[in-house]
């Protein structure tokens, strides 16, 4: 029954599949000849599959966890280098018809007040979004026909690419909202979004069931399909992401390593990134109320182990995570994170931190500008570049990148090109100065000396006011 090429989502996640790969791992997590041998494969840096990366995670052998981690940090840094990508998540509207018993935006909630922006209060957000430094967004919205239709999320991006504000602009706008057709997936291209991003939330069937007990959300197979239907409209840049608390965490874990082979079966290509969410106090959702949650240890480990397991997908973490855990796994693998996040509708145009309606409790509450020099101060190169979706290197093609190690000739320039452009406009004195020496210092990290030559032509002419340079 199991197949990763079958369009249906109970046969490329395949529910007796999970369970024997879980079975496998028990019975393996102390065989010392076959850990060896997944752990050598693995620094072939080209991927494990779901089975053996659930070796793994099964295997609580100190000395394998330190392998993993060395072994995750080197893959880290051999595909992404040293550079973390920013964004930072936009609400738009938490209208939502859905029941989902783990989000505060649930239908039944009647004392969340409801809210949804105006193009004039989107313009408002975005302004301020430019202001801190921000170039890359997510947009949210809870699911709901007749007040979020697909017409007001068009629109939406629309305003947002065309705010022209200083030297500010969003240059892309990454969308996570619910499961739709290809028709309006179609749509969405056409619209010039980055990655679409669905989190599948659990892939036990079942539990998706209890948990999603009312809405169109409730479709088990509708949603766990829609990465296919993205794809079929021409969306080649998909994000996954599981959110981690609802069920046992191998389940899931197994569960998305089968989803990824199930795109790269059939699409050619795999996700372009995965995000690691785990469910946190919100309004009316209390995260004890249910029984599956992990340590940070445990998260650092499935961070890792993802990292391992499919190198060049690009790993997200968000504000939902205190500083501690995010310094923890941007050693391990994440590659791309928000900062200065407001997870509330028009909360970055109130002036205090709104609370009544947020999605989550935020962790990490510090400004753009602190975590910019927390990055630099803790070796990473902070990179507003949105290069790749604009040259029209997705997909495969970003993929090709990658695998061809191009990438440091690429991206590490560009991630110097646009934090530049971020310490001229928007950052502190201090941050500045830090982030001066560090761009004299990585240009020493581009490894093609006329790339090299041309990134220090275009940090010049960002110095002397120009803007938007790439590679
Ligand atoms: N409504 C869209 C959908 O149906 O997929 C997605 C937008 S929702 C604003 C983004 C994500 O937030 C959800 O997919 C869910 O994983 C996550 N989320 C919901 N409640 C949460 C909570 N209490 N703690 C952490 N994350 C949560």
């Amino acid at each position: 029954m199991y197949d990763p090429k079958s369009l249906k989502a109970e046969e490329f996640i395949c529910h007796e599949e999970i369970e024997e790969t879980l079975k496998y791992a028990d019975e393996n997590c102390n065989n010392k000849a076959l850990i060896r041998e997944i752990l050598d494969k693995a620094k072939l840096m080209k991927g494990l599959s779901h089975r053996e990366a659930s070796v793994l995670l099964a295997c609580e052998d100190p000395e394998v966890i330190e392998e993993i981690y060395a072994l995750a940090a080197e893959i880290k840094k051999k595909f992404y280098g040293n550079r973390i990508v920013m964004f930072a998540p936009l609400y738009l509207s938490n209208y939502c018809v859905n029941g989902c018993v783990y989000c505060p935006y649930h239908h039944q909630n009647g004392h969340i007040p409801r809210r949804k922006l105006t193009q004039a209060e989107i313009r408002d957000e975005v302004i301020a979004l430019q202001d801190m430094g921000h170039k890359r967004l997510a947009i949210e919205l809870g699911e709901d026909p007749v007040n979020n239709p697909l017409e007001y999320v068009l629109e939406s991006i629309k305003t947002i690419y065309d705010i022209k504000h200083k030297n500010g602009a969003i240059r892309r706008v990454n969308v996570n909202i619910a499961a739709t057709t290809v028709e309006n997936y179609r749509k969405l291209k056409e619209a010039g979004i980055g990655t679409y991003i669905l989190f599948q939330e659990t892939y036990h069937k079942e539990s998706y069931e209890k948990l999603h007990p009312t809405g169109p959300k409730h479709n088990y197979a509708y949603h766990t399909e829609a990465m296919d239907r993205a794809m079929e409209g021409g969306i080649d840049d998909v994000g996954l992401g599981v959110l981690y608390g609802l069920e046992l965490y191998r389940y899931e874990f197994c569960g998305q390593l089968m989803h990824a082979e199930h795109l790269e079966a059939v699409h050619g290509v795999g996700p372009h990134t995965i995000s690691v969410p785990r469910l946190k106090k919100a309004d009316d959702i209390d995260p004890d109320q249910f029984d599956n949650g992990i340590s940070d240890d445990t998260f650092v480990k499935i961070c890792a182990l993802i990292r391992i397991s499919v190198p060049y997908t690009g790993m997200i973490i968000s504000t939902r995570e205190s500083q501690a855990v995010r310094e923890k796994v941007m050693k391990v693998g994440v590659s791309q994170i928000s900062g200065a996040s407001r997870t509330s509708v028009g909360g970055y145009t109130e002036e205090v931190r709104p609370t009544d309606t947020e999605q989550f409790d935020v962790s990490d509450q510090r400004t753009l500008d602190e975590v910019v020099r927390w990055l630099m101060e803790n070796g990473h190169i902070p990179s507003f570049c949105t290069a790749c979706y604009r040259e029209g290197r997705t997909g495969d093609r970003f993929m090709a990148l990658c695998k061809n190690g191009q990438i440091q000739n690429c991206c590490h320039p560009n991630a110097l090109i646009t934090l530049k452009e971020f310490l001229m406009d928007y950052a502190s004195d201090e941050t500045r100065k830090i982030g001066e020496a560090m761009i004299e210092r990585e240009f020493a990290n581009i490894p093609n000396e006329k790339t090299r030559g041309l990134a220090k032509g275009y940090v010049e002419k960002v110095h002397n006011g120009e803007r938007d340079f790439r590679f």
